[in-house]
């Protein structure tokens, strides 16, 4: 990083461009947005800097500049659009003390403006250090787009109210009643025509009287593994959570979006192996949640789908605490869309199961029998070690070897792998797999020349 970003505080002190060109124009566009004393030095100046001058707005100079113009100033632009001008500008303005930019001339100048998104008193600056000006206007359509206009009225309005919140216990409480202000009841308000302030009395009221009711649990569903395939109601809950208890197959990505201070637990079971018992998890929730924390337990998937979300579910109902259920999308659904494939299809099957490959118990019974029969379609979770047996079982029951079998490892992540095979190969399909695998069975990947966007695939 070569150039340090900060705010500077211009309240009250002078500021000064020398030139009255069209550069300067648009450097002033900026300067009269903040509150600094505003001054041009220049024969020849823009009819719009006149403008200004006669309105008050700035101090206009009409003459050739001199050293002393920029004492006093934390900041001057040199604005003429000449060299020599420029330079010269540059050479005073630096010996009175202020640092210079040099329109246009990156090389020259002591800072640089960011391109800025302003809402004030929320202002967003980007900068790319001349490197990229098309991305940082790029960044800037993209951030205007998402803040929403009253951004800055709202914040306004809070500022305001910042010492009566106080009657909120720091740390959670606060951030809890700030974010429902920003997100949700803030923004309504002023779509509904009501003054800010008023919405953030009502708000307030409303927290003091939760205040002492405990915390709550989301169970919220992370996905296969793509940070994209969140819902933003996920996101929204990572955002808030001071708690995340989390599964081993949550991936980083994910886990990243969690608020930075919030205190991530991660209660994972590798395979077989060890794991954080159901007993363990239960109390965590229920400690953090007393504590008066938002906990967000968070599984990979859906929560509902070989989530054990019932055992969870109970526990918090005999401790009293509130619960809400967030869903996700379940690694058949990303299988199956990697595979450009259907779940269901008109005129093959109208029934699909998810299904496991091992229970509580070991390897888990299903009516085989009815899986045998063709075109059916099953989502296999957790299969990789009873893929020999439910072969054998299938096999048995009248299933045709030559049943397209697909497994799918790592589905939506970066390193995510298709394998394509048959029910009669189907442990050759699996050797060698070490991430989360899905087996679908009865369903090979569309064809490569319909499907474009081809996955790294092996045919077995
Ligand atoms: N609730 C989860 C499933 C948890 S059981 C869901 O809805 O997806 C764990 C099993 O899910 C793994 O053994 C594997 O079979 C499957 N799985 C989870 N994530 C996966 C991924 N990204 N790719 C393939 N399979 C995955």
């Amino acid at each position: 990083m070569n150039h340090y970003p900060i705010f500077l505080a211009l309240e009250g002190r002078r500021t000064v461009v020398f030139g009255g060109t069209e550069a300067a124009v648009a450097k002033l566009r900026l300067l009269l947005k903040t509150t600094s004393h505003v001054n041009v030095v220049t024969p020849d100046p823009d009819p719009r800097i006149v403008r200004w001058a006669d309105e008050g707005r700035l101090t206009l100079h009409r003459r050739e500049q001199a050293p002393g113009d920029a004492l006093c100033c934390p900041i001057a632009y040199a604005a003429h659009e000449d060299a020599d001008e420029d330079a010269a500008a540059l050479r005073m303005a630096a010996a009175d003390g202020a640092l210079v930019n040099v329109v246009d001339d990156l090389a020259n100048s002591q800072f640089i403006t960011p391109a800025i998104v302003d809402r004030d008193p929320v202002v967003v600056a980007i900068g790319t250090e001349g490197a990229a000006p098309v991305l940082a206007r790029s960044i800037k359509a993209d951030l205007e787009a998402r803040l929403s206009p009253v951004t800055g009225l709202l914040a306004r309005a809070g500022k305001t109210f910042r010492k009566r919140v106080e009657t909120l216990a720091r740390g959670a409480p606060r951030r809890a009643f700030w974010s429902d202000y920003y997100t949700t009841t803030g923004p309504r308000a002023v779509a509904d025509g009501v003054d800010p302030v008023d919405a953030l009395r009502d708000l307030l009221d409303e927290h003091l009287i939760a205040r002492d009711a405990p915390g709550h649990v989301d169970l919220v569903g992370a996905g296969p593994g793509d940070p994209e395939l969140l819902t933003l109601k996920a996101r929204k809950a990572l955002d808030r959570a001071d708690v995340v208890i989390h599964d081993r197959l949550v991936t980083n990505d994910v886990l990243e979006l969690a608020r930075r201070e919030a205190l991530l637990i991660d209660v994972g079971k590798e395979g077989f192996g060890a794991a954080t018992d159901q007993q363990t998890i239960n109390e965590l929730m229920i400690r953090h949640a007393t504590q008066g924390s938002y906990v967000v337990r968070l599984k990979s998937g859906d929560p509902t789908v070989f989530g054990r979300l019932d055992e969870e579910v109970e526990a918090l109902d005999e401790a009293g605490i509130g619960w809400s259920v967030v869903p996700g999308i379940t690694a058949a659904s990303a299988a199956v869309a990697t595979v450009g494939q259907s779940l269901t299809k008109r005129g093959r099957n109208g029934a699909v199961r998810l299904m496991t490959g091992h229970d509580m118990k070991g390897f888990a019974e299903h009516d085989w029998r009815a899986l045998a029969r063709r075109g059916e379609i099953a989502a296999i979770y957790m299969g990789k070690r009873a893929a020999r047996w439910m072969q054998g079982r299938l096999l048995m029951h009248g299933a045709d070897g030559d049943t397209p079998v697909t497994v799918v490892e790592n589905a939506s992540r970066p390193d995510q792998t298709v394998r394509s095979a048959s029910l009669a190969n189907l442990p050759d399909a699996l050797s060698g797999i070490a991430g989360p695998a899905l087996i679908l069975f009865g369903l090979a990947p569309r064809a490569a020349a319909q499907f474009v966007r081809q996955p790294q695939e092996v045919a077995l």
